[in-house]
């Protein structure tokens, strides 16, 4: 597998993961806790964060949840909470674990993101989930298959165990084929507004930064923002290289939401914050990046690079193992390479 789909791949197994673990009897508990002024955040999702404003005149929903489970849980949270209709949902970008709950929601939902993030979901999220339904998993269950199989001939001890690895694959298949492909209604370039309850919200695309589609969902009247993986808050970012990422763009996209009126800044993963938070992730990509330039001005090859030890600053943060990874987009990006 090429490195560039392997977070793909991991999205694919969180959501198997999480599907798997749905179809057992583990309800899975999510919450949804009022932030301010009817907005609510979705506690204990498996992947990207969700957040949605609830008003007298229907609910607007950023992000639909990882797994078609997720977004059933999420579409029956709102209705407790708010008790009113679904009616929009932003989606930040199209990485499966913002979009794969999709499906859950009333087919009356408008569904609006930026163009290239429609277009990103139709060139890359499809072909690859449709590639791993109908070649790479078939070919692991063909696989296990024969693993098992021998293992019977010999009665080998390891039977029941790989038994069960089987089993796993073959219900992980039949879950990923329930998956249907769900599209914007509404796209748009740079800005779009939508007016819900008597306030605005504004749907905002500053350039390329995690994706080459990316928006940032602004409340001005309650102050918040939700930067969608603008901001990884306590983590390592994944930046998006297979969709055309940015990260100079990326710091200078952040350094312009945290000059808007922000109070409450919701991030793509980890705990709600504020400017001061979303700031830090401008810090980790500035550093980042003058690290790799020190790096290629003495001489050190990608690999070398690849090896850096985290800066102080990032001790800490969640997900290291992102670190080579950011090294390397960074690190092709200065070199003007670009996938
Ligand atoms: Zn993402």
């Amino acid at each position: 597998m090429k490195r560039k789909n392997l977070f793909f791949f991991a999205m694919v197994v969180m959501f198997l993961a999480a599907g798997v673990l749905a179809g057992q009897e583990m309800p899975k508990e999510i919450k949804a806790v009022p932030v301010v002024g009817g907005l609510y955040f979705v506690e204990g999702l498996e992947g990207g964060n969700v957040a949605f404003l609830a008003t007298d005149e229907g609910v607007l929903v950023v992000d639909s949840g990882t797994t078609p489970e997720e977004g059933k849980l999420i579409v029956a949270e709102i209705a407790r909470v708010s008790g009113r209709p679904i009616r929009f949902l932003v989606l930040t970008h199209y990485h499966g674990d913002h979009t794969f709950g999709l499906q859950a929601y009333p087919p009356s939902t408008v569904i609006i993101a930026q163009q290239n993030t429609a277009d990103n979901m139709r060139s890359l999220n499809e072909p690859r989930l449709r590639g791993m339904m109908e070649k790479q998993m078939p070919e692991m269950i063909a696989t296990q298959k024969l693993k098992v199989e021998k293992l019977r001939k010999k009665n080998g001890k390891e039977l029941p165990k790989e038994e069960e690895a089987l089993k796993a694959l073959e219900t992980q298949l039949a879950e990923l084929k329930e998956l249907c492909f769900v599209y914007p209604a509404v796209t748009f370039q740079s800005k779009l507004s939508v007016f819900l309850g008597g306030q605005e919200i504004e749907v905002v695309h500053l350039g390329r930064a995690h994706t080459d589609g990316d928006a940032l969902v602004y409340f001005p009247k309650l102050k918040v923002l939700h930067t969608g993986d603008l901001f990884f808050a306590g983590s390592y970012p994944y930046i998006g290289v297979e969709a055309g990422a940015d990260t100079a763009n990326w710091i200078a996209a952040i350094e312009r939401a945290a000059s808007w009126e922000v109070e409450t800044v919701i991030p793509g993963h980890g705990r709600l914050t504020d400017e001061s938070g979303l700031l830090k992730m401008a810090a980790y990509l500035s550093e980042l990046r003058q690290a790799v330039k020190d790096a290629i001005a003495s001489g050190k090859s990608l690999e070398e690079a690849k090896k850096m030890a985290p800066l102080p600053a990032w001790k800490g943060f969640e997900r290291e193992r992102l670190l080579p990874t950011n090294i390397e987009a960074v690190y092709n990006e200065l070199a003007g390479k670009k996938d």
